[in-house]
Order: C-alpha cells, then structure tokens, then sequence
C-alpha cells in the first residue's frame, strides 16, 4: 500500500484567490453592467521591454537553424547572463558576487521553495507574519512544523510584522537556523535599511544560521540610502543567499527567468559539525533536478542590461511606481493609514476592520477587487493590499471608485 507524504495533510488550503474570484463573480452575476476593476494580483500588465522582445527574436532565429541552433545548455544558466547579473546587479553596487555564484531558474518562487531541502528537517525555521506563502508551505511539505492550530503552524518561529516595527520584524527571541526575509515586501511593501539588514546578518553571523534574502522585488527600490541586496552589507557573504526574479521588473511572469546568488563562503554543518559549502550542494540540487532555462528566455533576460533594457526597465517599473503613487495618495487623504507604495508596487492598508469584509465593501460599493490582508498570515488580519500592477486608466478609475465609496 502506497502511503503519501503526511505533512501534505496538514497544509491550509489556500482559498484565498479562489474565495477571492468566487466572490468577483457572484458579484459580476448580480451586477452584469457594472466592470470589475482588480488591484488584487501580483501579476504584471505591459508587455515585455523591447530590448526584450528583440533578443528573444534573434535567438528563436538562432534555434532555426543548424548552425546555431542550441540543445541543452549549462544547467546554472549559460555565462553571458550568470556575468552580466554579477556585474550589473552586483559589482555596480560594490557587492562582491562573481558570476558562478549565480543560479538561472525558471522562478524565484521555486527556488525559495526548492532551497530548505538542502537543510535538516530538525532546522528552526523563523518566517515572518504575513508573508509570501510559499516559504511557509515548502517546510510544511518537508515535515519541519507541527499542526495547524489557531492561525497558526506549531514549530514555526513567526516573525511579527506590525506597524509598531514598520513591518521590518525584530529578531527572534529564540535561536532559530533559516530565516526568510523579503524585502520590498510582499504583501506589505516595506523596505529594510542597511541597519535592520546588518543586524539580521550580525545575528545569523553569530547563531550559525543563514538567511534567505527574496528581493524580487528589488527593482521598485528609489530610495538611494536602501540597500537593494544583501550583499551590499558586510558579512551577508558568509550567511545569506539572495533570491531575484525578472518577473517584476522586466515583466517575466509569463516568460520565466530569475536566479538565486549562493556565495561560496555560506556554510551549514553535518552532525559532526563540520561546515558544508551550501554553493556546491545548491548545484548538485540544481543539476541534478533541472535542466536549464531555455535558450531565448536567457537572452531575452540578457537583454535586460543592456543600455535600451535598462531605459526601458526603468521606465516599466516607474509605470506602476506613479500607480502605487497615485494610490497611496487618495488613501491617505482618505484618512487611511498605509505602508508600502514609495519602494514597491504594493500598498498594505490598514482597514481597522476584518480584512474580508473591507475586501467585500470595496467589491460591492467600489467594484474593486483588492487582496484581504488575512490571507497572508495572522499578523494580515484587519489590512488589505492593493496593487499597482494595472493600467494607470484603470487605476485612475478605480481610485474615483474607491473616494466616492469610501467618503
Ligand atoms: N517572491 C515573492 C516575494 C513574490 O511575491 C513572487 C511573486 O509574486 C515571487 C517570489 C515569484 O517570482 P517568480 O515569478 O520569479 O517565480
């Protein structure tokens, strides 16, 4: 009798997006007339950069013919895109990353959940509260918590994101092994300065632990006195590995290409205490389980830093950025307070009311669709989020939408 992996059992149901468009369209079939407009996703609307598209051209043309078709390329990304991210994202910064320790993937958000199977099932895991589901659910799967049991899982150390700490978590008060961080944050938007960072690597430093850096979001970072990666603050090469995505900037949630920076020094240990190189056991994983991002995707992704992607990442990114704007400036005049927005695509609002029924008041008064706060942990409940990623018509719109029916 086959048996199944039991951890699966104890995963919540996610009903989030699915209670979310169950209730979008009980309200399109009671209100036929009246459009939807929906803040609620992560997914980007415009088309891809031109440099982009052009890349991606070529490259097809290159597979069409036999001179310069390619079959399976280096599992960790082919060198031209592994260097041009070294240099652009992090040399430029003064960030001491080489080119082979870059990983090419098809998402960050398999990396962030393939990595905990390379640490001990007994590993503490520290996740902050709310937060992108995935990190939490990957270490359900893997056995490292216990049951589900008044909003939350037992052996998770939550880390709090509140308004009282401007939703950058303190440290925990017990040792723990792994910690996520993301910064800018989804859902809320907030950014770390290099003071918060330093101290989360101080502390991994000082615990043997490592921490897990998501900065797919990096890119809506304006603020120049924010570090916009890890390894920008002395130390973090020692304990952290940074995941980044082309899925926000340059518009590749549909394309997929992102990568994950395992710096050779990150360490964990065997049972007898001897330090293991995370690098060489993240390529073992990798090769072993994954067999490339495709050919004009890695060019299509290279196209990124050049001198036109650039330009044209800029001005996609300061797109939803004017959006983000333009929303947190009617919700503040609303009288709502807000975080998010200024580094970040996202505006986390505080409803002081249950966040469902702040979602289904939007709905039904403003016909806009927002993401109940709720549904990205406990410390979510009472907030909604809002996203900049539509056109600035409709959010245009929908913000008249949302004054009339919130005023
Ligand atoms: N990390 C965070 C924090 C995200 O919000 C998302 C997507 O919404 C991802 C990772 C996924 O990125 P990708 O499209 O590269 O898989």
């Amino acid at each position: 009798m086959l048996r199944i992996n039991e951890h699966y059992l104890k995963l919540q149901a996610s009903y989030l997006f699915s209670d979310i468009a169950k209730r979008v369209a009980s309200f399109q079939q009671a209100n036929p007339d009246k459009d939807v407009i929906k803040l609620g996703i992560g997914d980007v609307t415009r088309a891809l950069p031109e440099a982009c598209v052009a890349a991606f051209h070529r490259a097809v043309d290159e597979m069409a013919a036999d001179a310069s078709f390619r079959g399976y390329g280096p599992e960790q990304g082919y060198p031209f895109l592994r260097e041009a991210i070294a240099i652009h994202d992090f040399q430029a910064r003064d960030a001491e990353i080489s080119a082979d320790e870059i990983f090419v993937s098809d998402g960050a958000k398999c990396d962030t959940g393939n990595i905990q199977e390379l640490f001990s099932v007994e590993a503490k895991i520290a996740i902050p509260d709310p937060v992108y589901p995935v990190y939490l659910d990957t270490n359900v799967m893997a056995g490292r918590t216990g049951d589900f049991a008044d909003g939350r899982y037992q052996g998770i150390v939550y880390l709090d994101s509140v308004k009282e700490n401007t939703y950058v978590p303190a440290l925990p008060e017990q040792p723990v092994d792994l910690i996520y961080l993301c910064f800018p944050n989804n859902p809320t938007g907030s950014t770390a300065t290099r003071e918060q960072l330093q101290q989360w690597v101080d502390y991994a430093r000082e615990n043997k632990a490592l921490i897990l850096f998501d900065a797919a979001y990096e890119a809506f970072i304006r603020d120049e006195s924010l570090p916009h990666s890890i390894y920008e603050i002395p130390g973090a090469r020692e304990v952290a590995i940074e995941f980044r995505s082309f899925s926000k900037n340059a518009g590749f949630t549909g394309t997929r290409c992102a990568y994950t920076v395992v710096p050779k020094e990150c360490m964990a240990y065997d049972a007898s205490g001897t330090p293991q190189p995370i690098h060489a056991l993240w390529n073992r994983r990798h090769c072993t389980k994954f067999n490339g991002v495709s050919y004009p995707v890695q060019r299509a992704a290279e196209a990124v830093y050049s001198a036109d992607g650039q330009q044209q990442v800029q001005e996609l990114v300061g797109y939803y950025l004017n959006n983000a704007d333009r929303i947190a400036s009617e919700i503040g005049k609303l009288g709502y307070s807000y975080a998010g927005a200024a580094n970040s695509p996202y505006i986390w609002i505080w409803g002081d009311r249950d966040s469902w029924e702040f979602f289904d008041m939007l709905l039904n008064e403003a016909g806009v669709v927002c993401t109940p706060g709720a549904g990205f942990g406990k410390c979510g409940q009472g907030y909604i989020r809002l996203s900049a990623f539509n056109s600035s018509d409709n959010v245009e719109r929908a913000m008249v939408r949302i004054r009339e029916a919130l005023s």
